[in-house]
């Protein structure tokens, strides 16, 4: 794969014996974007890292600590081979549109509604 791309993908949310259809946008990173986003997520710890520097102190843990975690961190980032753009789903109860608050896209995926506060398990169909 030279390029990312955006797949729309239908899901379902449930509750209970309720349920209703939704699609959800979602793009599956290249090679080459997963080392950008590892590139980018490195400069933003490092940057932190670096104004730890400054605090006197703290810096000694915090420096160290910073130096440690950025390439774990970067890791993660680079693994990560899809992430959610947005959602068209609604809730199966009031069929209010849900907001999907995580990015990762794994499923069963669980929201809760933002009006009858009930949570909705959203999976693949
Ligand atoms: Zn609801």
């Amino acid at each position: 794969m030279t390029h990312s791309i955006i797949h729309t993908r239908s899901v379902l949310s449930t509750f209970s014996e309720a349920s209703a259809p939704g699609t959800v946008e979602v793009i599956e990173f290249c090679q080459g974007d997963r080392v950008k986003r590892g590139v980018s997520t490195a400069l933003k710890c490092l940057g932190v890292t670096l104004v730890c520097l400054f605090i006197p102190g703290a810096h000694f843990i915090l420096v160290p600590l910073g130096l440690l975690l950025t390439p774990v961190i970067v890791f993660m980032v680079a693994r990560i081979p899809t992430k959610i753009l947005s959602s068209n789903v609604s809730c199966p109860k009031c069929c209010v549109p849900l907001a999907i608050l995580s990015t990762k896209e794994r499923y069963p995926l669980y929201e809760n509604c933002s009006t009858c506060h009930r949570e909705i398990t959203i999976v693949p169909t």
